[in-house]
């Protein structure tokens, strides 16, 4: 995991990306912020893939929440090809 020296969450709340509401407003609003985070990310990528990978990953990673990283596990869909990247940088 050396691109995590990188990711842009390592400046912020930690609690930002592990929302404690289940449901609802506050759960959506806390997802939404932190995947703000992750948008500006320079390793958005491979943090997305070790997320896919990791099934007992819990909160936002990669700018996805837990149900988003299960339906791309469903639909096959990979790290960087769930960002729409289909080459290597
Ligand atoms: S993509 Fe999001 S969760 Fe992953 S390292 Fe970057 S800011 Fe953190």
């Amino acid at each position: 995991m050396d691109w995590w020296r990188d990711a842009a969450c390592a400046h912020e709340d930690p609690e930002l990306f592990f929302p404690v509401a289940v449901t609802g407003a506050a759960l959506r609003d806390q997802q939404a912020r932190a995947k703000a985070v992750c948008r500006r990310c320079p390793v958005i990528h491979p943090c997305l893939s070790w997320a896919l990978q990791a099934t007992g990953a819990q909160g936002v990673w990669g700018g996805t929440c837990e149900e988003e990283r299960r339906g791309l596990r469903r639909g096959g869909v990979q790290g960087e090809s769930a960002l729409g990247v289909t080459g290597s940088a």
